[in-house]
Order: structure tokens, then C-alpha cells, then sequence
């Protein structure tokens, strides 16, 4: 009873925005195939995830109220007011709207702020957040005219604590170009839900696509074309992957090196003593070692099979689970690339066949 009350109250809509069908948000133009589906065949996400995704909405609620408590203090300006949630609605298409997390307004400027929660600060701003902070910017220029309009992303990373601002004010140049465009992908989400056809709208991927309950359906995730996929989008996280693997695997075998050099030592010096204690003990300056004998024991499958090939034979003692294999490789094309852009500084050295090989099991 308990979870099906908190899945409810987790589950109600942020802001009250009325039918999710008849409008279209700044975060619907991030993927409009996703936009559509969630509108035309909301899923209905798992408590658990729910509570995944609330430690983002925590992160945000935090800056909320930290930026409220400047403001009463007077810290963000003299006669600003400060709104939070504040509802913008495109002059001609009043369907096509936004709802900003927090604004500053004065007589002069109005300053959007946005939050975002997530696991990785990319170095520049996500696709998806550049078009937000545009038809924010777009929608604002509407009803504030006089005004000067300025945005920042606020992005803050949920395990690490750390955070990046993205500015994306008057310095930022709002391009008309990307607003049109958005409105124009605004129009074709709208057209698609009101006839309820989505070949009007395409799969736009990302980073996102990690946390869209609709990459199961997607055709942008499980072509069917047998091309390899567009991974451009998450080339940071790859890359760092290979790091990070290769760093891994050359530890491990340091690691059993320098075991094997310290196990040596040990007997040559413990002598016979080494051959019946369990457990021997050292000590360096800063350093207390232990070296322990200890068995284990398990079945061996091949004289499972000879001894008693009926007992292997029976499925039930059998524990299947499948696990995943990622490998990342650098491709060829792409040390070619870095060779040419950098001829002066790859000159002379190992160039990107250090680039990892990377296998990793999951
Ligand atoms: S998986 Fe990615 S491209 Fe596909 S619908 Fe979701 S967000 Fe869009």
C-alpha cells in the first residue's frame, strides 16, 4: 500500500501543465520521436526508477532554495524579482511553451536560470540543452521585448557534488536561425500527436538516450539496416572508457608482479617456516604485510561430467546468467585523423597506437 502512495505522489507531473497532448515543451524538442511517445504512449516508469530520478529533482530543489535565500538577503540585485516557474507561451502558437525553473527579473534584465542534474559535466553544452536554453531565450524575447534577456545552465554532477555554469545570454548571440527551427520541430510534434502518426517525427540520439524509456522501440537504437550505430554523441564517455580500462588492466598486472616479487621475498626468507605457517607476517616502516595460505575449493566441472555425467547432465543445478561484453577500439581512421592535426607535437613519438584496446566484461 505504502509503495503504491508513493509511486503516485512520485509520479505527479512537476509543474501543472495541463494535457501533456495539446502543448509542447522547451524538453520535448530535445528527441521529438521521444516527445511524441511519451504523449501519445506514456510509459508508466518503475518505482525504482522513479527514486533514481528524484535525487536529480533533490539537486535542483537544492539550488532553488539556495538561490531564494540570496534573493531575500538581497545578494541577487536590488528591486529583482525572483520566479519560479515561470510559464512563457510563443506569441502565435500558444501550445509551444516553457516553463523556467527560475527567473530574475528587473527593470532591465530578466536572467533565466535552468538546473540540470546529471552524472557527467560535459565541457561544452549537450544538444539538448542548447536547444532548451534557445527557445527559452526565444520564447522570453516574445513577451519581454524591452528587455535583455539572458540564460545559464546550471548543470550539477549527482555523485560528485561539482558543478558547471553555461552561459547562454547576450554573449551567447540567440541565433533566430535555431529558434525557427525549433518552432518548426515544435509544429511537427504537435501535428503528429493531433493524428496520432509519428512518421512526421524523427529520432533525434544523444547522451539521453541512456535514461529514454523509449530506446527499447527506437530506430535510431536498434537499426535494422546493419549499420553501426551513431555513437558520435557519446565520444567523451567512450574515450574515457578506453582510458580507464587501459589503466586497469596495466594496474592489475603490476599489481600481481609486484605480489609475486613480495611472495619471493618472503619464503626465500622465512625458509621452512614457509611451508607449514598459514600465515606470514612483515613489516616495513609504514607497512604492516600479511601473507595467507588459504584453500578453496570448488567443483570441477570436466570430472562433474566424467563421474557422474547424468548429475551434469540435469539443467537444474545450473545457474545461467548472461552477462555483457563491451570492447572499445580506436579506430584507424580516427589515429590517422590526430596524426594529421597534430603533426608537430605526435613527431617523433609513439603516436595513437598507444590508443587502448579495451575488453572488458560486465
Ligand atoms: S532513445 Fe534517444 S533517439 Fe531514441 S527516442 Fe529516446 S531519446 Fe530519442
Amino acid at each position: 500500500m505504502f509503495d503504491e502512495l508513493l509511486f503516485e505522489a512520485l509520479s505527479r507531473p512537476k509543474t501543472d501543465i495541463g494535457d501533456r497532448k495539446r502543448i509542447v515543451g522547451s524538453s520535448d524538442l530535445v528527441c521529438a520521436f521521444k516527445a511524441y511517445h511519451s504523449k501519445v504512449n506514456p510509459k508508466k516508469r518503475a518505482l525504482k526508477d522513479l527514486l533514481i530520478f528524484s535525487r536529480g529533482d533533490g539537486r535542483e530543489q537544492t539550488i532553488r532554495e539556495a538561490m531564494m535565500w540570496l534573493h531575500q538577503k538581497g545578494k541577487l540585485g536590488k528591486n529583482t524579482e525572483m520566479i519560479s516557474q515561470l510559464e512563457l507561451k510563443h506569441i502565435d502558437y500558444p501550445a509551444f511553451m516553457a516553463h523556467l525553473d527560475i527567473t530574475l527579473m528587473n527593470q532591465r534584465v530578466m536572467s533565466i536560470v535552468e538546473v540540470k542534474s546529471t552524472m557527467n559535466l560535459p565541457e561544452t553544452l549537450y544538444p539538448g540543452w542548447f536547444y532548451q536554453g534557445t527557445f527559452q531565450v526565444g520564447l522570453a524575447k516574445m513577451a519581454y521585448p524591452d528587455k535583455i534577456i539572458r540564460c545559464t545552465i546550471l548543470a550539477v554532477d549527482e555523485a560528485k557534488g561539482k558543478h558547471r555554469k553555461y552561459i547562454c545570454d547576450v554573449d551567447w548571440q540567440f541565433d533566430h536561425l535555431v529558434f525557427n527551427e525549433l518552432v518548426e520541430k515544435a509544429k511537427k510534434i504537435h501535428a503528429a500527436v493531433r493524428a496520432n502518426d509519428p512518421s512526421g517525427v524523427q529520432p533525434e540520439p544523444s547522451l539521453l538516450c541512456s535514461k529514454c524509456e523509449y530506446a527499447a522501440e527506437c530506430p535510431a537504437i536498434w537499426p535494422d539496416t546493419r549499420q553501426p550505430l551513431d555513437l558520435s554523441s557519446h565520444e567523451d564517455s567512450i574515450a574515457e572508457y578506453a582510458t580507464v580500462n587501459d589503466t586497469y588492466n596495466k594496474a592489475k598486472k603490476r599489481r600481481e608482479a609486484i605480489k609475486n616479487q613480495l611472495e619471493f621475498f618472503v619464503h626465500r626468507v622465512s625458509g621452512d617456516a614457509a611451508n607449514t605457517a598459514k600465515t606470514l607476517f612483515g613489516q616495513s616502516h609504514g607497512f604492516d604485510v600479511k601473507l595467507q595460505a588459504r584453500e578453496q575449493f570448488r567443483v570441477s566441472s570436466d570430472k562433474l561430467k566424467e563421474k557422474y555425467p547424468e548429475v551434469y547432465a540435469d539443467e537444474e543445478i545450473w545457474d545461467k546468467s548472461s552477462y555483457s561484453f563491451l570492447t572499445v577500439k580506436a579506430r584507424k581512421d580516427f589515429n590517422e585523423r590526430l596524426e594529421e592535426e597534430k603533426p608537430s607535437q605526435t613527431k617523433g613519438k609513439k603516436k595513437v597506437a598507444q590508443q587502448p584496446v579495451v575488453e572488458k566484461a560486465a
